[in-house]
């Protein structure tokens, strides 16, 4: 027997999971449960996490979480419990099957059946934002080397363990060329350890114009969290239904699973919802638990029901669908499937060795880090450009001089263009002259004098090269 935690949630959440644990239940899961309360009743009670002190002491001590969608109150404090879950627990791994139904399930993807594996815990998810000027606000994208290693391994290991042939990875590194860099970077080293499964790697934008247009072209992939995020729903969607799909969020220690849709409160309490997210959720749970024999079981009795025409209301197509039924008659259905095998959807059989080989991560030794310049950032609403660098270079030290005045990245001293739209955030790059070199007591005195001349810096960012190599942005310029 495993114990594991249960949330019923809002809205459908609790119809799906009893529909849920009644076919698990048939099914022989060798499962008992612990169930707590997250979501609603908990925000409105006062608590802006939407979880009690308590209720996570449950979570950690069972490890696998089942959680039913919850509804997440309007209006500001309350924090998202599905993201701050992801990240106290490390689950930096959301695993999100989509495979399509045809022709049970209509889509314009008949051979669609790809994994997308998406980055939990960091990138504009660390929720690091700051208003710096009154014209301007900033969201830090934090992407670390564990992070892109865990990640990039965790796709090759699944594709490994799940038999298939191919990891894709997104990114956006002509653009971001430190932070989607490093994670295209890592990704092309590890793919290398796998030389048994095929890769490659396509720039975000026409990536996700693919994968609209030609999902049957990918198998595994592999992206950031906000990608991730927007195109796992997307690959859900045209299966034909986001009602049908599950997400595993996978940590070393602790796993949760659920359905990837909402609360759906306005079909709540009407025997209406389709269970089979959350169903998906539980099945990737006992392959996680090894309890394959059982989730196999159940998978083949959900395709039977959908091959049998046995549909909810979401994904009712006339001429397709045999019986309109409800969600506990779906559960019914299902159990009543239970041991039977679908004729034209192809049945599943799960491994029963469902190890994956994730090493801890391991530091490299650290690069030779070298100060090289640093960037100032000012709070200016005066006039142009070339007036602005005539204030700041009153700022300069003998050695460390004015090299470079951006706006939104855009190079604009020197020799910028006058057509180019500034704000009233500039960052002003400040380097030490040839031969000379800058040290953090230079860029103190450059505050200083910033202070004496009525500058309003609101930030400083220091320029480093690692082994050499400059590691930051250069102004985009002419
Ligand atoms: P939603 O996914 O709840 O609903 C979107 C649409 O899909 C609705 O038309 C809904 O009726 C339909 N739908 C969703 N699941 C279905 C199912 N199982 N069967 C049949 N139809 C289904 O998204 P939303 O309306 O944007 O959000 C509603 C609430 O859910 C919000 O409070 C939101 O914060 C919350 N939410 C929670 C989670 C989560 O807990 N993991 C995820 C997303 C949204």
């Amino acid at each position: 027997m495993r114990r594991i935690t249960i949330a019923r949630g809002d809205g459908i959440g609790p119809e799906i999971m009893e529909a849920t644990l009644s076919i698990l239940k048939a099914a022989g899961a060798q499962l008992e449960y612990d169930e707590i309360e997250i979501g609603e009743k908990v925000y409105l009670s006062g608590n802006t996490s939407g979880i009690a002190p308590a209720a996570w002491d449950i979570i950690r001590r069972n490890k696998i979480f089942l959680k039913s969608p919850i509804t997440t109150p309007q209006g500001g404090g309350y924090k998202s419990l599905n993201v701050s879950t992801r990240k106290f627990l490390g689950l930096y791994s959301n695993v999100r099957p989509c495979r399509s139904l045809h022709p049970f399930v209509s889509t314009k993807h008949p051979v669609m059946d790809l994994v997308i594996i998406r980055e939990n815990e960091e990138d504009l998810y660390a929720g690091i934002e700051h208003q710096q000027t009154d014209e301007v606000v900033q969201c830090l994208k934090l992407i670390s080397r564990p992070g892109c290693e865990k990640i990039i391994r965790y796709a090759f290991e699944y594709a490994k363990q799940q038999n298939r042939k191919k990891v894709t990875c997104f990114s956006k590194d002509n653009i971001m060329k430190q932070t989607d860099g490093l994670f295209h970077q890592v990704f092309n080293e590890i793919a290398a350890e796998y030389p048994d499964i095929q890769n490659e790697h396509w720039i975000v934008d026409i990536g996700a114009a693919m994968l609209a247009d030609t999902p049957e072209a990918f198998d595994v992939i592999v992206m950031q969290n906000l990608y991730g995020d927007m195109l796992s729903d997307v690959a859900a969607q045209i299966t034909g239904s986001v009602g049908l799909a599950g997400s595993a969020n996978i940590g070393e220690e602790c796993a949760m699973f659920e359905a990837i849709h909402g609360s759906a409160p306005r079909i709540a309490g009407q025997n209406i919802a389709n269970p089979s997210g959350l169903l998906q959720g539980a099945i990737m749970m006992l392959n996680h638990i090894g309890q394959s024999t059982v989730a196999a079981s159940i998978q083949n009795a959900w395709l039977k029901t959908l091959e049998d025409g046995i549909h909810t209301p979401d994904i009712f197509k006339e001429g397709i669908t045999k019986q309109k039924v409800g969600t506990k008659e779906f559960a019914s259905a299902i159990i009543q499937n239970l041991g039977k095998k679908s004729a034209v959807l192809k049945p599943v059989s799960y491994a029963t060795d469902t190890k994956m080989n994730l090493p801890k991560y391991v530091p490299k030794p650290p690069a030779a880090k070298e100060l090289d310049g640093v960037d100032i950032f000012v709070h200016w609403r005066g006039g142009t450009p070339d007036e602005l660098a005539q204030i700041v270079k009153k700022i300069e030290l003998p050695a460390i001089q004015l090299s470079m005045i951006t706006n939104r990245g855009i190079k604009v001293w020197p020799e910028g263009f006058p057509e180019t739209f500034c704000t009233d955030h500039w960052r002003c790059r400040f380097k030490p002259i040839a031969g000379a070199k800058l040290d953090k007591k230079q860029i103190i005195q450059l505050l200083e004098n910033a202070l004496a001349q009525d500058i309003d810096v609101i930030k400083t960012e220091n320029l480093y090269t690692f082994d050499g190599v400059p590691r930051y942005s250069l102004g985009q310029g002419q």
